[in-house]
């Protein structure tokens, strides 16, 4: 029969509120038996034992909001800079740095570039490199002075940002996107405090330009997320049918309302990790206090946790993950989140895992059986 039998483990299920004590006996890489440690322990047999020395056992953690092509930058526009060729290299170490701390499914939120979370994807599908079940974003389809916009009249600048006006820019570039195999179409409906010109309470993105890319994304059955800081876009994301409302830390009664109507078909994420550390720990990525003083980013964190203190009390659905990736907010340390949600979001972990099991059923080819694949499991140390 072969397999693993793990023994003088703690097991938590992501079921119970609770761990306990099991012996765990896996086969054919699917677990076959978990028996509870006060009954007889199961007999090795012929399988390889493993003693857990009293770790804990639990589901592999998802990443709600991942950018895997975000490497740890300072500037929006040190995405540019690289060149292609570098930056999938840079991607694969990152998925397998996510891989190491226990990620074993992740919603990709934006490629940084087209193409990077789809070669990705297919390259850990196939076995070609080492990470997490993947499910992969476009870039972030912006507008002109737009979040990810970095040109200037004079200059041609890279950033994040797949830059489109108008309906028509928008259908041809969702178009495109799904043809390079995106599983998720990402567009910025909000501005954001990072972007001088276009503040995380402002829309800039028309009605009309989002009405367009969620039509074409819903005819190829693709996903749309968006970036919706802003009150306003937030209430244009409920009104053209985004799946994935990102941030949402300015919504009003109205747009909360609004998330309510629709939460059986929806999921919000706040990317909390990142609105955390710039205002807690952004002097080490050169974010003085004055700074955050003047761009509002304390006014932001205020308002996020405000916000989905009512959000949890709606029952809308809410997923982890925080953007890391950027020098505040390094790759590697994005179960962070789940601290930061039972501190600031009076929101547990056990209720967030049972979401974005949910969450991951979006992507049944690659993340359908979560509970059950012994590949899902990661062994934690005990204050690890
Ligand atoms: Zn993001």
């Amino acid at each position: 029969m072969g397999g693993f039998l793990f023994k003088n483990v703690y097991v938590w299920d992501g079921d119970k509120d609770s761990r306990f004590l099991a012996d765990v006996k896996i086969v054919d890489n699917k677990i076959d038996k978990i028996s509870d440690a006060n009954s007889n322990s199961m007999p090795a047999g012929s399988t390889t034992v493993i003693d857990g020395g009293k770790n804990t056992l639990m589901p592999g953690l998802v990443e709600g909001h991942c950018h895997p092509s975000f490497t740890n930058i300072g500037l929006p526009t040190d995405l540019g800079f690289i060149p292609p060729e570098e930056h999938i290299l840079l991607v694969a170490d990152n998925l397998k740095t996510l891989l190491d701390h226990g990620f074993t499914s992740i919603f990709e939120a934006a490629s940084a570039k087209p193409m990077l979370g789809v070669v990705a994807r297919n390259a850990i599908e196939s076995g070609l490199i080492k990470g997490p079940r993947m499910r992969a974003g476009s870039p972030e389809i912006t507008v002109t002075g737009g979040l990810g916009d970095e040109r200037r009249r004079h200059i041609y600048q890279e950033s994040f940002g797949l830059v489109v006006d108008g309906v028509d820019e928008m259908v041809k570039n969702v178009r495109a996107c799904i043809k390079d195999g995106v599983d998720t179409v990402k567009i910025n409906i909000s501005g954001d405090e990072f972007v001088s010109h276009s503040r995380a309470e402002m829309t800039p993105m028309l009605d009309e330009e989002i009405a367009a890319a969620v039509k074409i994304a819903k005819l190829f059955n693709k996903k749309v997320a968006s970036h919706s800081r802003s009150s306003e876009s937030v209430k244009k994301a409920v009104r053209n049918g985004v799946d994935c409302i990102y941030h949402c830390d300015f919504a009003d009664e109205e747009s909360i309302d609004m998330l309510d109507s629709v939460k059986d078909k929806i999921f919000v994420g706040p990317a909390f990790g990142l609105v955390h550390n710039s205002t807690k720990e952004g002097e080490k990525g050169g974010i003085t206090k004055e700074m955050c003083e003047s761009m509002g980013l304390f006014r932001k964190f205020e308002k996020c946790c405000e916000t989905y203190h009512k959000i949890r009390k709606r029952g809308i659905r809410v997923v982890t993950g925080g953007d890391y990736g950027f020098a505040i907010t390094p790759m590697g340390e994005n179960a962070r989140d789940i601290e930061h949600f039972v501190k600031y979001l009076a929101t547990c972990y056990f209720v967030c895992h049972r979401v974005i099991n949910v969450y991951s059923f979006w992507c049944p080819k690659t993340i359908s059986h979560c509970c059950n694949a012994v590949s899902h499991y990661v062994c934690f140390e005990d204050g690890s």
